[in-house]
């Protein structure tokens, strides 16, 4: 239940507070801390703030604010009286008071150590390994991007605690241009986890920590999980990682998804970071900070931006359930959907006016500085240069301090040997010229083995069954019943199953090039070709198994973000020969 929720009178016992940091920190340092007892003294439907005493004071609260704590009320312990039996043990001489507040307390630590945890990062960082490992399920892994399109939920309890681990889809960036982005940050802002876990991926770190800088502008609770760590410790690059996460201001800790070295260490730290937030607590145990809120250093110029439509924000009441930061970012990038979201809680528009102002004045004094620049050098400025739009200086700063950070901590170890194998193949596979001829190789083995070799056990198969139908039609007598039997039944599913070894070949094959990556590679050679014909360089996997069978083939187009190639993808399958 929210607290939100509760009518005048009603008490209730504090579970937790979601939200944003500051948002937290505010309502935590009021008192509203879990086990604490909270009660209505004024909730009129329609009225705003919200009357409540906690700790012996009263304290108003906006309706926005009250709906993100989350509360156990009287009638829920109630309930728990009768269905727990922990509770059902509790000694039969105690008050009625007093067991009630027993069982309020009892439930609400009880959901105190329910956590909601959601993995978050760019495609193939190995979100869906860590989620694996540490929830016992058996999702696909795959090699190319976009195989987890929804969230995938995994229960399970690691120590005391009962953990939904929340797989998203990857993305690069929190922005609403894909379905993708817009779906995590939808997850992140209205599922509330309790703790977000960014899955880095470090052997390709500086275009992963774009993402966290984002999820630092959101101010959540962030646990970073280092993962491919195995690939970094092989290449000799050195990261300081002590020094990164002070830089960030978040824990991490490095996990090999591929062993699942590393998880129970992340899951230590995903609690000790849950607990230190919900008891207001920023140290771990040893004395050091455990979390600490940075601000990503964007420029003088564009801090002075964020901070003037930040002001307005606040004043305009817009602090409750999203970072007035993260909020004046988006909005100064564009963000069509926070747009929307502003625009109907601030009738009179004034906020997204000064949106504009702050964003028309920034272009024009740069693109002034710019021409100005040229002219002192003594070009004459004959075409004029586009001046550069608060938007990508929004990207560039955030690159640019992604940068500074690695340059503090991360030294690349120029000699690596390990890409240059890769980097071979690469060259070969995805070669202009070269890469066709391989592919049709490649191809040519696949269908070769597929037919050829297939064709053996298919023939096998289709001697057992001519051999059990001749049995049936040997030894029983003739009529509708014999028929049904050898020409219906054993005829039927023969000519189904005899096709199994073909499907068994392909899928090996088409699970070696997922798992070795040349999936990935052939659907990159592809795309040229593939959109000459309207389809995407990723229609080609489906297509390639739509030879094996059209049901999962047509379960694969999912992977494919663009809407209508995936709907053209669909309807072109059927016509590959299964
Ligand atoms: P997702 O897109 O983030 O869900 O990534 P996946 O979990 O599907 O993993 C992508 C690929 O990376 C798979 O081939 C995994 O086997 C591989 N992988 C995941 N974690 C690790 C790791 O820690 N080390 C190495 N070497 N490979 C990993
Ligand atoms: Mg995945």
């Amino acid at each position: 239940m929210i607290l939100a929720d509760l009518k005048t009178g009603e008490k209730a016992v504090i579970v937790r507070v979601h939200g944003h940091g500051s948002f937290r920190k505010r309502l935590i340092e009021m008192g509203f801390i879990n086990g604490k007892e909270v009660r209505v003294v004024l909730n009129a439907p329609l009225k705003d703030p919200i009357e409540y005493e906690i700790l012996g004071y009263k304290v108003s609260l906006r309706r926005e604010e009250a709906r993100q704590i989350e509360v156990v009320t009287e009638q829920e312990a109630r309930e728990a009286l009768v269905s727990d039996e922990h509770l059902q043990a509790l000694p039969g001489d105690l008050e009625e008071a007093e067991r009630l507040n027993r069982a309020l307390a009892h439930v609400a630590e009880e959901r105190h150590h329910n956590i909601r945890v959601a993995l978050v990062g760019n495609p193939n960082c190995g979100k869906t390994s860590l989620f694996n490992i540490a929830s016992g399920a058996h999702e696909h892994v795959g090699n190319y991007s976009g195989v987890t399109v929804d969230a995938k939920e995994g229960h399970f309890r690691y120590k005391d605690y009962d953990i939904t681990l929340v797989d998203l889809p990857g993305t690069y960036s929190l922005s609403a241009y894909s379905p993708e982005e817009l779906y995590v940050r939808k997850n992140l802002l209205e599922a509330m986890p309790d703790v977000v876990v960014n899955v880095v991926d470090a052997s390709n770190i500086e275009r992963n920590l774009y993402l966290t800088t984002q999820l630092i502008d959101m101010n959540l609770r962030v646990v970073m999980a280092l993962n491919m760590y195995d690939e970094l410790q092989k290449s000799g690059d050195k990261l300081d990682i002590g020094q990164l996460s002070t830089l960030l201001g978040m824990p991490i800790v490095p996990t090999t998804g591929r062993s699942g070295d590393g998880i129970n260490r992340l899951f230590d730290k995903i609690i000790e970071v849950f607990e230190g937030a919900v008891s207001g607590e920023h140290r771990a145990a040893n004395g050091e900070p455990l979390y600490r809120h940075i601000h990503v250093n964007h420029g003088r110029e564009l801090e002075r931006c964020i901070k003037q439509l930040r002001t307005e924000l606040y004043e305009h009441g817009f602090s409750d359930s999203l970072s007035t930061r993260f909020l004046a970012i988006k909005l100064l990038e564009n963000d069509r959907q926070l747009e929307q979201y502003v625009a109907e809680r601030d009738p009179d528009g004034s906020v997204l006016r000064m949106r504009d102002q702050i964003a028309d004045k920034f272009k024009k004094e740069i693109g002034r500085r710019l021409v100005d620049k040229d002219i002192s050098k003594g070009h004459q400025v004959t075409v004029e240069e586009e001046p550069q739009d608060i938007e990508s200086a929004i990207t560039d700063a955030k690159y640019a301090f992604v940068r500074g950070a690695l340059a503090e901590c991360y030294v690349k170890n120029e000699k690596s040997t390990l890409h240059a194998h890769t980097d071979k193949i690469d060259a070969i596979v995805t070669h202009r010229w070269l890469g066709y001829p391989v592919f049709l190789i490649f191809m040519f083995i696949t269908f070769y083995c597929t037919f050829a070799l297939g064709a053996y056990p298919m023939d096998w198969i289709d001697a057992l069954f001519g051999w059990l139908g001749g049995l049936v039609t040997d030894n029983m007598a003739e009529g509708p019943l014999r028929s049904l039997l050898a020409d219906g039944i054993i005829a039927g599913v023969g000519s189904v199953i005899v096709f199994l070894p073909n499907i068994l070949i392909l899928y090996l094959f088409i699970s070696f090039m997922e798992d070795s990556g040349y999936m990935a590679r052939a659907a990159f050679i592809m795309d040229k070709l593939m959109h000459k014909m309207g389809l995407h360089g990723k229609s080609f996997i489906p297509m390639i198994m739509g030879f094996g069978c059209n049901v999962p083939a047509i379960m694969a187009t999912r992977t494919i973000e663009d809407r209508k190639s995936r709907l053209l993808t669909m309807l072109a399958i059927p016509m590959m020969s299964c």
